[in-house]
């Protein structure tokens, strides 16, 4: 029953062969019998339990939501009202949410049940989950690995039976690349999709909440009760195209395939060989694939750490030791508050990224590199818009390498950086993506199939997926 995806039972539920208090109860065992993985930081037991109580009730009179007694757990970044939110640093010590997020919010309205809160990377900042106040998790297949980064906990979780699904953040490649190391599905949406009122924010113009799970129908399940317009996240176009579900695609997919991403020096061989080989599978099934010249890859990790450090130092002022979580004790001036504060409460990796974004934006450099970047970033997107006229999707791995090992490169901060290579790119450009399992190397361990569809195609992704999927497991 634990590992299966929510709407493979979600039949049972609602005639009544299962409760949602078992279903609860053997997610809580689950999670007990798994506690030195480090997933959760909190686990909401009680809470639950009643949860699902009130739930098995609703669908008894028949007045439950779309979701009634799906079990999730939701990444230290996302707030709950009168829950810890931390974002798995020192600084916010103690703080409790006086709000829910829109994407939560949602959620709970289709009656879901919120089992816990999730470890990350602080800040959501790294790719590992090695840098968080809580220390870091485990790699649901390997233990001695990374379950990846920064919604890695979110990820092992899910992979390993805890709950159905996962809420995390994808500012780079955060659902999609720790979806990749733990054998799950995660999607970040087109940018703007789903509203981040109530993300604690890392990039604003980068940054989307998204969905992981054992499926894309759970996927598609969640990300259409969540998208939409609240008013309340005013970079969402307020004629934001509704969510609907894409119509079934009959004809041959038109694939694209970034030349360089296959030719990129730090793709694992295994990885590169599925590519290849499954490539020629989709050709011998009549579909296109077509490969795309895009020199611009290798200036997409650059370009991204530059824009999203700027943006990170200023979202990150607002924690000065005054107006949340922890103040540094015996200071004898304000100025010493907000110094010793920040000194403590961060730790070295986002103190790092505030002193790059500090960098980039001061006077005398502004122009070098985030005026730059931007402009960059501005041709990054344009050429992909372009690849789009003449494709529905463009496919490549989701990440260079199967899990790491857990120490193996935080001294390394370039390699580390380099593992969202494949990532970044939908976040730049605001398009929707999604990392499906795609196989194992030699050593059983996982790696996923990232495919990115065009900015507001989100259900035609989805649709796409599903086919590409089918293909994958034949
Ligand atoms: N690994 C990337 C970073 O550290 C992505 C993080 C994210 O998507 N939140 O910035």
């Amino acid at each position: 029953m634990r590992q299966q995806s929510y709407s493979s039972i979600q039949q049972q539920l609602t005639t009544g062969s299962l409760s949602c208090r078992e279903l609860v109860a053997s997610f809580l065992a689950r999670i007990e019998a798994t506690r030195a993985s480090n997933w959760f930081v909190e686990v909401y037991a009680e809470e639950a339990m009643n949860r699902a109580d009130l739930i098995d009730q609703k669908i008894r009179s028949g007045k439950a939501g779309k979701l009634a007694g799906m079990v999730i757990g939701v990444k230290d970044v996302i707030a709950h009202s009168d829950h810890g939110l931390q974002a798995a640093s020192r600084i916010l010590e103690g703080f409790q949410s006086q709000v829910t997020a829109t994407a939560l919010h949602r959620l709970l309205e289709q009656d879901v049940i919120v089992i816990g809160r999730q470890n990350c990377d602080e800040f959501a900042m790294g790719s590992s989950n090695e840098y968080s106040a809580f220390g870091p998790s485990a790699n649901p297949i390997d233990p001695g690995r990374v379950p990846g980064g920064s919604s890695g906990a979110s990820a092992a979780a899910v992979a390993a039976g805890c709950c159905h699904a996962s809420l995390g953040s994808d500012t780079g490649g955060s659902v999609r690349q720790p979806a990749s190391f733990c054998g799950v599905v995660g999607m970040k949406p087109t940018y703007g999709r789903i509203s981040r009122w109530g993300l604690i924010a890392y990039a604003s113009s980068f940054d989307q909440i998204g969905p992981i799970a054992h499926s894309i129908e759970d996927v598609e399940l969640l990300l259409a009760c969540m998208s939409g317009p609240d008013g309340r996240d005013h970079s969402m176009p307020p004629d934001q195209p509704e969510y609907l579900r894409a119509e079934p695609i009959d004809r041959p997919l038109r694939i694209g395939l970034l030349r360089e991403s296959m030719t990129s020096k730090g793709l694992q061989p295994a990885i590169k060989h599925r590519m290849e080989s499954f490539v020629r599978e989709l050709r011998s099934q009549g579909h296109t694939v077509t490969e795309y010249a895009f020199p611009l890859l290798d200036a997409m990790v650059p370009c991204y750490y530059i824009l999203t450090t700027a943006e990170a130092s200023s979202n990150l002022n607002r924690f000065d030791g005054v107006h949340y979580g922890r103040r540094a004790e015996s200071v004898q001036n304000l100025h010493d508050v907000y110094q010793l504060s920040r000194t403590e409460g961060f730790g070295t990796e986002v103190q790092k990224r505030i002193m790059l974004g500090s960098f980039v934006l001061s006077e005398g450099y502004v122009d070098a590199y985030f005026t730059h970047a931007q402009k960059v970033r501005r041709k990054i997107t344009d050429e992909t818009m372009t690849m789009f006229d003449s494709c529905d999707v463009l496919m490549s791995p989701t990440a260079p390498t199967v899990p790491f090992r857990q120490g193996e490169k935080v001294d390394d901060p370039v390699t580390m950086y380099l593992s969202d290579i494949y990532t970044v790119h939908a976040n730049l450009v605001g398009a929707p993506a999604i990392s499906i399992p795609f196989g194992m190397d030699e050593d059983g361990l996982p790696f996923g199939l990232q495919i990115m569809g065009k900015p507001w195609d989100d259900s035609m992704l989805l649709t796409i997926s599903r086919k590409i999927q089918s293909a994958v497991s034949r």
